[in-house]
């Protein structure tokens, strides 16, 4: 149960691409097709990665995730919030400096004038999922490679920049919202999802490739299928729905992992919860709140109020006692009186919320809240920022001292040289906390254990094998 410091300057938080991306064999051409990778933002820019890798690496490049050794460099930027942009521009010029030939793809490359202005030698631009623009740009400047019949270089589920164990599942681009503190429709659109029986048929290629937890993602998870009228699909000749408790239904009879990202919080949610209380999906909620005056909340153009949703919370906690629920939180948002910041922290404690990340409000380029009155100085946010830190890290301790003694089956993620690294279903990928199972070895990626908790500090776990499997 962490609470997140926010890292102005690192807004990526995935480490896994590049280590993925060095971990990949090469065709040993030795012809010089290198496409350097990077890729920058959240998951569901990773995603879009995965689909630009798959393309090349199936017409036969290699990928390097390094500047130097590539004939040309992919970026794919995130422009989700100033600092994000920061860091893409000063990508950029790194890939410039020490390889000249870039293209630019993502959420940035919508700011087309923006990027030219810093680097104007950048090859092309490109905006978010343009996945064949950006195939056909490579192929521009570095020739197709002949295609070797004796070597396959993309297995049957694509290229993923995960582990073998854990995958993102992406099932709409775009959003049908217009949050006032975020760009993302004006960036990625609105909402499309994907066809249902498309979405289920790669989660079946992603099992069969040894994947074992199921991470779906989207800019919002709960209105999947609304594009669609939510229509009535085919999948292996069976009528489905395109909504998220559809979705849902059929993923949790996968037998993975199935886990729940950006959540938007409608009415509708509640009809997921008896599913997780039947095990059918991870009971793990991540349900961006944002605020809890309604006030605030409606500045932000979001629904809610705290005593509404402390009643939620309580009720979807009776069905299903093992929910976890992770949230983000705003402070500083303009107009935020100090009054409904307190009310954010009652909420906060009357909510009880496991996971936790918080932001300071920073204005994004291009949103309609720089337009809010009553701007909350930059000395003010820190100090409110300051305060929700210390409350929720209280919570999280108090919280995760609870679990001491309760056992579980964790997946490991990884074996370092003081013992595994695993997550229960409590613990996201890369976003939550970890389970330290020190001094055990025996244990491979993947595996999974059936542990108990035996100690906890505010952010992570630590457990022992335990005796007997459920
Ligand atoms: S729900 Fe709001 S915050 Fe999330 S992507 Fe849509 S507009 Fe942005």
């Amino acid at each position: 149960m962490p609470v997140e410091k926010y890292v102005p300057n690192k807004t990526t938080t995935l480490d896994i691409p590049v280590q993925t991306l060095s971990e990949m064999p090469t065709s040993e051409s030795k012809l010089g097709h290198k496409v350097g990778f990077i890729s920058l933002g959240c998951p569901k820019n990773l995603v879009d990665s995965e689909r630009i890798l798959t393309q090349l690496r199936t017409e036969g490049y290699d990928v390097v995730p390094s500047f130097d050794k590539a004939d040309v460099v992919i970026v794919n930027t995130c422009g989700f919030i100033d600092a994000a942009v920061e860091e893409s521009l000063d990508t950029i010029g790194e890939a410039l400096d020490q390889n000249g030939k870039v293209i630019v793809t993502g959420c940035l490359g919508v700011k087309d004038d923006e990027i030219r202005e810093v680097h104007p030698n950048v090859l092309a631009i490109t905006g978010p999922h343009a996945y064949e623009e950006v195939v056909n740009i490579v192929h521009e400047h570095l020739p197709k490679p002949e295609h070797n019949p004796y070597l396959d270089l993309v297995p049957d589920h694509g290229i993923k920049l995960t582990p073998k164990h854990f995958a993102y599942l992406k099932i709409s681009e775009g959003c049908n919202h217009r949050c006032t503190f975020c760009i993302i429709p004006s960036m990625r659109g609105d909402l499309v999802s994907r066809p249902i029986g498309d979405v289920l048929s790669e989660a079946i290629r992603l099992k069969s490739a040894g994947v074992k937890e199921l991470l779906v993602i989207s800019q919002d998870t709960s209105a999947y299928g609304v594009d669609k009228k939510h229509l009535t699909d085919f999948w292996e000749g069976t009528p489905v729905k395109s909504n998220m408790l559809a979705l849902s239904w059929k993923l949790g009879e996968m037998d993975v992992w199935v886990r729940l990202h950006y959540v938007y919080p409608y009415p509708h949610v509640d009809d997921i919860i008896p599913l997780m209380a039947e095990g059918k999906i991870l009971p793990y909620l991540d349900i961006p709140f944002q605020h809890a005056s309604k006030r605030i909340l409606k500045l932000m153009k979001r629904p809610g109020s705290a005593e509404r949703t402390v009643e939620r919370i309580k009720r979807w906690r009776e069905i299903c006692p093992d929910l976890v629920i992770r949230s983000t939180f705003i402070v500083g948002f303009p107009g935020e009186t100090e009054d409904e910041f307190e009310e954010l922290l009652s909420f906060l404690k009357d909510a009880q919320i496991d996971r936790v990340g918080c932001f300071m409000y920073s204005p994004v380029e291009g949103a309609t809240a720089n337009q809010l009155p009553d701007q909350v100085p930059e000395e003010i946010k820190q100090a409110r920022y300051s305060k929700f830190m210390q409350v929720q890290s209280e919570i999280s301790y108090t919280r995760l001292q609870q679990r001491i003694g309760n056992e579980y089956f964790v997946i490991v993620d990884e074996v370092t040289s003081e013992g595994a690294v695993a997550r229960s279903y409590a613990e996201a990928p890369e976003i939550d906390g970890v389970i330290h199972i020190n001094d055990f070895f025996d244990v491979s990626p993947g595996d999974r254990l059936w542990v108990q908790i035996i100690h906890a500090d505010e952010h992570d776990l630590w457990a022992v094998p335990a005796e007997s499997e459920k």
